[in-house]
């Protein structure tokens, strides 16, 4: 029987630690606090272990089959959320680093609640705790950052994809409320959600100029959920279209000024990017490790597979490209505790991550031979896993485009 999240002992390389105890990682450090659960990572991934358990025990054994279908039952990601407490509030030098590296290993275990986690901070608290008021700040950062309640994030519209400016819903406003019309699609978390960061259009003439932000509660009348969207992957990342009809917002929802809206979207962006590949190289990762530890074990013509040239040297890449990866998503993340712009690293990593990520999953699955076809094992749910990296929070072509903006300017 697997052990409670809480029961766990907090383990940093076979050490245990005690409440109150500070952990210093070359570049990191925290503190252990009594009674809360406490992330410990290192950047150079000490103590990932532990983190690994907890998220293996997680949400692991059923990841790729497990649908959502209406229920809410978010006790397993609550006690994931909780994780990115320290993170989110605490504020350590290094935090992004130690939060890419948790993101990694959280989808190392699972893919789904990784972006659920990674969709929740980096998208929907990072704004709030960049833009929002004092006042806002209390209401909805605290109990979003510290697990009890889940946000979302609503940029994306049929039309507004990779071309994000295009947006059409519309808040007008009236005395002391906005009202908003319009239709968000693909919203991850969107079914289960308390609070989303929304996009909308104040004046349509100024193009994105006219974009203004909010935060808003999704028990708001006029906030309708459709039914959770059916992927190829990240099942159990639940995902749907929202409608807005005549949804009435208090002036005091509104994050930043109007027309602040694309600024806070794309610096926003910036950051999910590292969370992205962060997970890209986690589901990567995973991939790698079964490919590795099955061909030690399959034989073909009277040896281990791993003896064969053709298999060493797929792995030898594999393992290359994702510590490329690892060591592009961390020098973002690195930039990003600095306070120092990072939209060209942040696309940079996230573009080669995510692509590494689909090499590394296809190799992983050829590895298996007619096993890595089969559903028995978990190879084919990570090459299902790693291909949304590719598009969400900015397509590979997008990406392309940030980097040689970059460039040219
Ligand atoms: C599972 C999932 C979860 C998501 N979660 C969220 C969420 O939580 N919140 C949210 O707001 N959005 C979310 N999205 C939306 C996601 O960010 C968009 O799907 C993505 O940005 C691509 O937009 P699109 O689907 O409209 O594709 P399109 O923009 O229609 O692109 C189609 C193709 O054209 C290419 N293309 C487009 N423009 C150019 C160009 N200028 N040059 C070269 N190629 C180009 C694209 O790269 C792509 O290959 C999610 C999507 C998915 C699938």
């Amino acid at each position: 029987m697997r052990a409670p999240i809480s029961d766990l002992p907090l383990v940093l390389d076979d050490v245990s630690l005690q409440a109150g105890a500070t952990v210093i990682l070359s570049r990191l450090s925290l503190t252990i606090t009594p009674g809360a659960p406490t992330l410990i990572v290192g950047p150079n991934g000490a103590g990932k272990t532990s983190l690994l358990r907890l998220c293996m025990g997680l949400a692991a054994p059923s990841a790729g089959r497990v649908t959502w279908g209406g229920r809410t039952d978010r006790a397993p990601l609550r006690r994931a959320i909780l994780f990115q407490r320290p993170v989110m509030l605490r504020r350590t030098t290094a935090a992004n680093v130690a939060y890419a590296l948790a993101i990694e290993e959280i989808s190392r275990g699972c893919a789904s609640v990784g972006v659920t986690l990674s969709v929740n901070n980096s998208l929907y608290c990072d704004p709030l705790l960049k833009y929002g008021t004092d006042a806002q700040k209390e209401r909805w950062l605290k109990p979003f950052a510290a697990g009890e309640k889940l946000g979302c994030f609503g940029l994306t519209e049929p039309q507004a994809g990779s071309d994000a400016a295009e947006q059409r819903t519309t808040a007008v406003r009236r005395g002391d409320k906005y009202v908003v019309n319009g239709t968000k699609n693909w919203i991850t978390n969107g079914p289960v959600a308390d609070a989303m960061v929304l996009f909308t259009m104040t004046d349509l003439s100024k193009g994105t100029k006219g974009i203004t932000a909010f935060v808003v509660d999704t028990g708001t009348p006029g906030f309708l959920r459709q039914k959770s969207d059916e992927k190829l992957g990240i099942c159990a990342s639940p995902s749907c279209t929202i409608f807005f009809e005549n949804m009435e917002v208090p002036v005091a929802n509104r994050l930043g000024q109007e027309g602040e809206g694309f600024k806070i979207a794309m610096s926003t962006l910036d950051g999910g990017r590292i969370g992205i590949a962060a997970q890209a190289i986690g589901i990567g990762m995973a991939a790698f490790e079964e490919a590795r530890d099955y061909a030690k074990l399959r034989k073909t013509f009277d040896v281990p597979i791993a003896q064969h040239q053709a298999i060493q040297f797929m792995l030898a890449d594999m393992i290359t490209e994702l510590e490329a990866a690892r060591l592009l998503t961390l020098r973002a993340a690195s930039l990003k505790d600095s306070g120092a712009r990072h939209s060209r690293e942040s696309s940079m990593a996230k573009l080669y991550a995510s692509e590494a990520a689909n090499r590394v999953a296809d190799k992983a699955v050829q590895i298996h031979g007619g096993m890595g076809y089969s559903k028995e094992l978990d190879v084919e749910r990570h090459f299902r896993d790693a291909r949304i990296t590719e598009i969400y929070e900015g397509t590979s072509e997008i990406q392309r485009l940030v980097i040689s903006n970059a460039l040219l300017k």
